[in-house]
């Protein structure tokens, strides 16, 4: 019998696919369907034609009756070829349902909605009419050409300092791209998808723009998704997500802020946007261009063994200066601060502990010349670990060379290996500071700052202040009108803004990124002093004073300042690589994490110690894993979250898709696992908190 059958992914928690037949004409591959699933209709995506059963598989047929497709959804674009070649790698690498993924090529609601009125989703605010694009800088012309000499596939890491004009080369290859008659994909991280970013881009390419985020209505996430899918629109702005809308002629991705640890989704499909950005443009057979002035070490280190070209912008354009970075000990007492005058010395002994006098006197300079400053604090740290107020010295797993973390009040506890050890009441370094959390919140600093400058106008942007876009696009019009004197903030404001009189920056306590338990974390903070020094001294003239950029620090000799007071990437990157090749942390091994949650402590326990068992005997009994090795089970350093108590294993091997299938393997018999646990697979995990 000669049945037309079909390969269905439906959206459902399943690994396979499954098989329906069909009664519907014109189905082709990668139509969104709806097909029945048990009791229940489910919105599913059509795969491929099954080949006519052979005889000796028609009992299997028998067995499982197989259903009838409902209907295709005509309200829904067509996933073609290339983008589904592409599914099936997002879904076999990143260990997660095809028929859940297939769901994310879709817009929320259907193509034509009723009231769907003329969307205001590109910013219009004080839109000059189109100017001419400014000249390339040297430095620029010689990307640009590199860049656009070919229109194959090829990996660009485009490593520029920050203002050296990325963004300006951007645009001129998009214009390249419209011009040939494709379609050109920007993604960004969300944050940095400000109304500046996107008016620069409509001021270039007028209504060929579109945009997505995550604060557009259904509606209007809806029409753009489509404008971008019926070509009426030509380049596509948007964070993470947009990777998915399936484009009929994409001709190339860009990828700015590619270190971005917000290019990994953490929960559901926990893909990483730049790794699947690459992949799609492979598929496609088009370029990808991935910028940064601190690239991740993993794009670095591609970049050095040939797999990525590198391409340099060593200045900023109009030669204008970088900004001259100061490192302020703040062990030291601001009477022993010798090079300050007495006059200073004497309005300086009511400063809050952490305003040294250097960043007290850099901020009334400001003031008084009428310019403005931003006061940054890192408060990613959650989990919390002690620092030697006389040495400095931070305590770290002796395994791992990674800050342990305290639990209760005297428990040191590593979230890799779990390793531990008491908490002594003083420094066993220097045998004479007591060891402190370090402590502050950006409220404090405000409230501190008024004391000091009562005259000041004073803002802060945190996730307590700044809830919603609106509040945010408010903040960088006071700023872009001067109507702020000092901003301080969180790394919410270190990403991508351009005011003109911001003139310095200070990094408050640069020590809260070292503390994190987390092998990224000296990197984290080599991106975070580059990218907010980035911000100081944007505009100047030549000959104007630079901007100035002041780190406060316990650890003023940590060579990662160093790195950053030079601004000396490339000497970063060898630092940093070193020290993670003995430990075969990535990029020279693959990590993946098995996180295992359970709403009782005792559940959890048992599930994780299942779990490390299921694991050592797939290592056992199956060659390939023999070299995976395993770290853990331990408790994650937030170790109830929304009441799940939270454990996990890390694996570490050398071959990525041995590690997946490992990952597979694991995943495939978790039903072992007590009921009410769940495992949750992340491969290449930016966040083990
Ligand atoms: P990046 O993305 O590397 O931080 P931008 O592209 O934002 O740098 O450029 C920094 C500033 O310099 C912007 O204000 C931009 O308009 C300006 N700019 C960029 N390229 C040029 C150029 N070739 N000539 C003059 N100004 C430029
Ligand atoms: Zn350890």
């Amino acid at each position: 019998m000669n049945q037309n059958l079909w390969e269905v992914a439906v959206n459902a928690p399943l690994p396979q696919t499954l098989t329906y037949s069909a009664e519907i004409d014109d189905l082709k591959p990668g139509l969104s369907v709806t097909v029945p699933l048990g009791k229940r209709t489910v919105d599913a995506v059509l795969v491929a034609p099954v080949a006519t059963s052979t005889p000796g598989q028609e009992p299997e047929n028998e067995k499982f009756k197989i259903k009838n497709i409902i209907e295709i959804n005509e309200e829904r674009p067509r996933i073609n070829d290339v983008y589904r070649q592409w599914m099936k790698w997002v879904s076999d690498y990143y260990c997660y349902p095809i028929g859940q993924v297939g769901q994310l090529f879709f817009p929320p609601l259907k193509k034509k909605g009723r009231g769907s009125r003329k969307a205001s989703v590109i910013p219009t605010r004080g839109l000059e009419p189109q100017s001419t694009p400014p000249t390339l800088t040297p430095e620029q012309t010689q990307v640009f050409k590199d860049i656009s000499s070919s229109e194959e596939f090829a990996v660009h890491l485009l490593h520029g300092v920050t203002g050296s004009g990325k963004t300006e080369v951007y645009l001129q290859l998009l214009d390249q791209v419209i011009e040939r008659g494709q379609q050109g994909l920007v993604l960004v991280p969300e944050i940095s998808l400000t109304p500046q970013l996107i008016q620069r881009f409509s001021q270039r390419f007028g209504d060929q723009v579109a945009v997505i985020h995550s604060h557009l209505t259904e509606r209007e996430k809806t029409d753009q998704w489509w404008s971008m899918v019926d070509g009426k629109k030509k380049i596509l702005i948007g964070a993470r997500s947009a990777l998915f809308c399936p484009l009929e002629n994409l001709g190339m991705i860009i990828l700015d802020e590619e270190h971005e640890p917000s290019f990994k989704q953490e929960e559901k499909l926990k893909y990483h946007a730049r790794d699947a950005a690459v992949m799609l443009a492979h598929k496609v057979g088009c370029p990808v261009v991935l910028g940064s002035a601190t690239p991740s070490l993993e794009s670095w280190q591609n970049a050095q063994l040939g797999k990525y070209r590198l391409h340099q912008m060593k200045s900023r354009v109009e030669n204008r200066a970088m900004p001259e970075v100061q490192i302020i000990d703040l062990k030291e007492k601001p009477d022993e601060a010798s090079n300050l005058n007495p006059e200073q010395k004497n309005s300086n002994c009511e400063l809050p502990f952490w305003m040294s006098p250097q960043l007290h006197s850099a901020l009334t300079e400001t003031l008084e010349q009428k310019k403005q400053s931003a006061l940054f604090l890192n408060r990613r740290g959650i989990a919390h670990s002690l620092t030697c107020p006389a040495c400095g010295d931070t305590r770290e797993c002796p395994n791992c060379a990674v800050s342990l973390t305290l639990h209760g009040k005297s428990h040191l506890v590593c979230h890799y290996c779990n390793y531990h050890e008491n908490r002594t009441d003083t420094c066993s370094v220097c045998n004479e500071g007591e060891p402190q959390t370090l402590g502050l919140g950006t409220e404090k600093i405000e409230d501190d700052l008024r004391k000091v400058f009562p005259e000041a106008r004073i803002a802060r942007a945190d996730r307590d202040e700044i809830q919603s876009r609106e509040q945010l696009e408010e903040l960088i019009e006071n700023m872009e009108n001067g109507h702020i004197d000092i901003l301080v903030g969180t790394q919410m404001i270190a990403k991508g803004l351009d005011f003109p009189k911001l003139q310095t920056v200070g990094i408050v306590l640069a020590d809260v990124g070292f503390h994190l338990p987390d092998f990224r974390s000296g990197e984290r903070i080599f991106q975070l002093i580059t990218q907010v020094s980035g911000r100081a001294g944007r505009h100047i003239k030549e000959g104007e004073r630079p901007g100035q950029v002041i780190v406060q620090t316990y650890n003023p000799d940590h060579p990662i300042l160093n790195f950053s007071l030079n601004h000396d990437y490339v000497s970063f990157a060898e630092y940093e690589l070193s020290a993670r090749r003995p430990l075969t942390y990535p990029p020279f091994g693959r990590m993946a994490s098995f996180r295992i949650q359970a709403p009782e402590l005792k559940l959890v326990q048992q599930a994780a110690s299942t779990l490390q068992q299921l694991c050592e005997a797939l290592k056992n009994k199956i060659e390939k894993y023999r070299d995976i090795e395993l770290l853990g089970p331990v408790e994650a350093p937030m170790l109830k979250l929304r009441n799940q108590y939270r454990f996990h294993l890390l694996a570490k091997a050398n071959n990525p898709w041995e590690l997946v299938q490992f990952c597979k393997h694991v995943q495939e018999n978790s039903d072992r696992l007590p009921k009410k646990s769940k495992l949750l697979i992340d491969v290449d995990p930016m966040s083990l908190l």
